[in-house]
This record gives structure tokens, C-alpha cells and sequence, in this order.
């Protein structure tokens, strides 16, 4: 049997007849960049993620670059962000000149640990970057008080996260900026790059408007320096269709992470301490991956290739430890819990689609490399 990790086709069947005349529209339209269906989709986000506003963009990447710009983070500055992630997190920050300090991650939540936060802060601190990994937002609530008390900004790298919930607060409405991505693998994908930044404050979502522009306002004139970071239309257009059935392909998601709970909790991969599953701190996990703890990872991950079944690593190389930061001076044993979420995690098919039958046979291929 074939499982792969993602199956993007099989979502793509199930909303052809919508998505295709949206498509068309634009196309006949010929309005590319920004407009209507642009403003349309930011409007629809924000509402989604419980924000006043929000600011469609390229990534992203260049949403977390832009949350950074609009800041004015560069040299001489420092953020406090977790080493385990995706490159993009400590990537952006360090595109702007500026330090990326690292704090060690909560084994359990493989999220930020705001206990270990303090003792990072100097007088160069000036925004957290917390990420809300695999769809379950970071501890929300002493990460904002840290951030109170020191006066630095907030960017929520939300890119795995669209519609997860702390304590009934959704991603991107907490910290100054939510910054979440349009990729198609994301829980809300669309057909190419994209993006958005969320922000609450008015003043804050302008500042990102005109960079997106090349930092133009009015056209022509420029005080600041922007770039081009629009969202097109064609993008946008996908991803307002696909919304309307988030909320669905969520619950899917969740239901296959239950699924999977109960059948591994029956078996002797788990009884003999092989596999140890994610678990749920947040009020709503979305899972945009199921992502497990195991022994023999690697040669698991290739019994089950063999097998015909998808998985992925996220990710093998905590950013401390990463040939282009060197330059920062880590080394080995630095961040113990990332190196070793690093060398233990295996992220199994968990797209909404998935059968019974696909996620039996995932367990059983799982049991059968355990009992060998
Ligand atoms: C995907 C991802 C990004 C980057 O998003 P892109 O749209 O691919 O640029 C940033 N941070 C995290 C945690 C991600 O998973």
C-alpha cells in the first residue's frame, strides 16, 4: 500500500469545481498584483485568526523578514527564538543583521521554554520569536509577560499553526505580529509561495503595507525602504476558497491524531517504550504534523520507505548547530533537548484524507519493525 506523507491531489479533487472559476476570474480580470481578491483574503484571515489586521506577503520567510523590518531589528540587536524549526525562524533574523539567541525547547511540546527566556534578555533584546511548532501554539502566557515586562515585541512565527489555540486565543493574535505561510504543505496551502502578517495594531499593519510596496506611500515616495513583498491575487484567490473547508480538514487532522493514538495505545511498539507520542498542551492542536518520538529513527523511517509509507524528519539539524552559524559559537550539547528531538522525531501521514485503512497499515508496518 502507498501512504504518502502529504496528499495535495486527493484535497485538490475534493475542490476542483470551486477553486477553477476563481482561477479564471483572475485570470480574465487580468488584475494580478494585490486588489480585490488580495484585500478580500486579508479581511477573511484576520477574522479567522480573531485579528484586526492583516497584510498578505510573498512567504513566509518574508513575513517573519518584514515583522523584523517594520521593527527596525537589525545590527546590533537580538531575538530570542528557539533552535528548533524551521530555517526560515533564525534565517530572518539573521538576514537583518541581527543575533539570534537561542533558548532550549520543552521536551514535550517541542515549543520554546519562557523559563529559560530571562536569563537570555540584555540590553540588545528586542523582540521574542516564539514558533508554535507542528500546530500547537508556544506557552503563550509567560512568553507575553517576559515581553511586558522587558518592552520587547512579540512575532509569532505561526506558519505551522493557521486557527491553533491557546487558552481559546488563536495564533497571530497575541503577540504584536503572526506571521503564517501559504506553502502548499501548510494546513492552508495555496498554489505557490505565499504569505501573511497579522498584527493588532493599526499603525503596525500600515507600516507592513507600505514595505510590501517597496516602502512607497504615496506612490513614488518613499521614507522608508521596503521591497517587493506582495501576495498575487491568483494566490489569494486559493486560498479564500480553501478556507472555507479548513476548519473541516481540521477536524480531519485531528481525528487521524486520535486515531493514531488509540491504535499505537494498543500496541507492543508503544508498551515497550519504542514509540512515545505527541501530546496535547494547547487548547486546539491543528496538527499540520503528527510528529512521534522513536528509537532507531533512521532505520525506521527506511523500513517504512520500503514499505511504500511517507515520513519526514523536522528537523535533523537544530539551527544552533548549523554550518552558517558558526559564526554564533555554539557547539554540541548547548541545547540538549533540540539535538535530541533532532536525532528522535519521525512526522507520520496525517493529512485530513487519510483512510482507516492507510493509518492500520502505518501501525502495523511500525509494530512489524519492532518485533524484528
Ligand atoms: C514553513 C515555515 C516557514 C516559512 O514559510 P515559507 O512560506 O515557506 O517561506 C517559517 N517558519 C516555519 C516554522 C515554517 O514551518
Amino acid at each position: 500500500m502507498n501512504v504518502p506523507l502529504l496528499d495535495l491531489k486527493a484535497q485538490y479533487d475534493s475542490i476542483r469545481s470551486e477553486i477553477e472559476p476563481v482561477l479564471k476570474e483572475v485570470i480574465e480580470s487580468q488584475y494580478f498584483i494585490l486588489g480585490p481578491k488580495v484585500k478580500a483574503c486579508e479581511e477573511e484571515i484576520a477574522k479567522y485568526c480573531q485579528v484586526p489586521h492583516a497584510v498578505g506577503v510573498t512567504s513566509g520567510t518574508d513575513a517573519l523578514l518584514m515583522a523584523l523590518m517594520a521593527e527596525n531589528i537589525g545590527e546590533g540587536d537580538e531575538v530570542i527564538t528557539t533552535p528548533y524549526t524551521f530555517f526560515a525562524t533564525a534565517g530572518s533574523i539573521a538576514r537583518m543583521g541581527a543575533k539570534p539567541v537561542f533558548v532550549d525547547i520543552d521536551p514535550v511540546s517541542f515549543n520554546i521554554r519562557p523559563d529559560r527566556m530571562e536569563e537570555k534578555i540584555t540590553p540588545r533584546t528586542k523582540a521574542i520569536m516564539p514558533v508554535h511548532l507542528y500546530g500547537q501554539m508556544a506557552d503563550m502566557d509567560p512568553i507575553m509577560e517576559i515581553a511586558r515586562k522587558h518592552k520587547l515585541i512579540v512575532i509569532e512565527d505561526a506558519a505551522q499553526a493557521i486557527g491553533s489555540e491557546y487558552k481559546g486565543k488563536r495564533a497571530g493574535s497575541i503577540g504584536d505580529y503572526g506571521c503564517f505561510s501559504f506553502f502548499p504543505s501548510k494546513n492552508l496551502g495555496c498554489f505557490g509561495d505565499g504569505g501573511i502578517v497579522t498584527a493588532k495594531d493599526v499603525s503596525k499593519a500600515e507600516k507592513l503595507s507600505i514595505l510590501r510596496a517597496h516602502g512607497s506611500h504615496p506612490k513614488y515616495y518613499h521614507k522608508i525602504i521596503g521591497g517587493n513583498f506582495r501576495l498575487d491575487a491568483l494566490q489569494a484567490a486559493v486560498v479564500s476558497v480553501k478556507l472555507r473547508h479548513l476548519d473541516r480538514w481540521t477536524a480531519g487532522r485531528q481525528a487521524n491524531a486520535a486515531r493514531y493514538d488509540r491504535l499505537f495505545a494498543s500496541s507492543h511498539a508503544m508498551k515497550n517504550g519504542f514509540v512515545r507520542l505527541p501530546v496535547t498542551a494547547a487548547s486546539r492542536h491543528i496538527f499540520n504534523q503528527y510528529v512521534i518520538r522513536v528509537s532507531r529513527r533512521d532505520e525506521l523511517q527506511k523500513h517504512l520507505k520500503d514499505k511504500g509509507i511517507g515520513t519526514e524528519i523536522y528537523y535533523p539539524v537544530p539551527m544552533h548547530l548549523q554550518e552558517c552559524f558558526a559564526y554564533l559559537g555554539h557547539k554540541k550539547g548547548d541545547f540538549p533537548e533540540s539535538e535530541k528531538a533532532a536525532l528522535e522525531t519521525l512526522a507520520l501521514p496525517i493529512y485530513p484524507e487519510l483512510t482507516d485503512e492507510q493509518a492500520q497499515y502505518v501501525i502495523a508496518c511500525i509494530q512489524e519493525f519492532y518485533s524484528t
